[in-house]
């Protein structure tokens, strides 16, 4: 890996996330939307407290960022690589304000429950 940044970025208002959100057949898109469901299965508690629909849409947005951003840092090659400085970042684009948000994602903390089953590194 010869890049000193990895960006994964979403963006709110996500008609794939919505769609993944309601239990329906949707064809073609299934395997797509099956991993977004993954990611609101591992987070349902969490979203199934925020009564505002829009905001749980948005924090799921929020959470597959951060779900995609953990399965790059799996990566064997980008923990090393983290080792020596790469940084992987987690981004929202909000299209409305056309604001950036940087979901300041701390990969150790996210990574130190399933550290013995993903980190490489000793
Ligand atoms: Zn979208």
């Amino acid at each position: 890996l010869k890049v000193k940044h990895i960006v994964v970025c979403g963006h709110y208002n996500c008609g794939g996330i919505k769609s993944a959100m309601i239990p329906k057949d949707l064809g073609i898109m299934n395997p797509w939307l099956r991993n977004i469901r993954d990611v609101y299965r591992l987070h349902s508690e969490e979203l199934n407290a925020i009564e505002n629909e829009g905001m749980r849409y948005n924090r799921l947005v929020e959470l597959n960022v951060q779900e995609q951003c953990v399965n790059v840092v799996k990566n064997p090659f980008v923990q090393r690589a983290m080792e020596n400085g790469l940084e992987v970042h987690g981004w929202v684009f909000d299209l409305f304000t056309g604001k950036l948000i940087d979901l300041n994602l701390n990969f150790d903390k996210i990574l130190e429950n399933i550290k013995e089953i993903y980190d490489i590194n000793e």
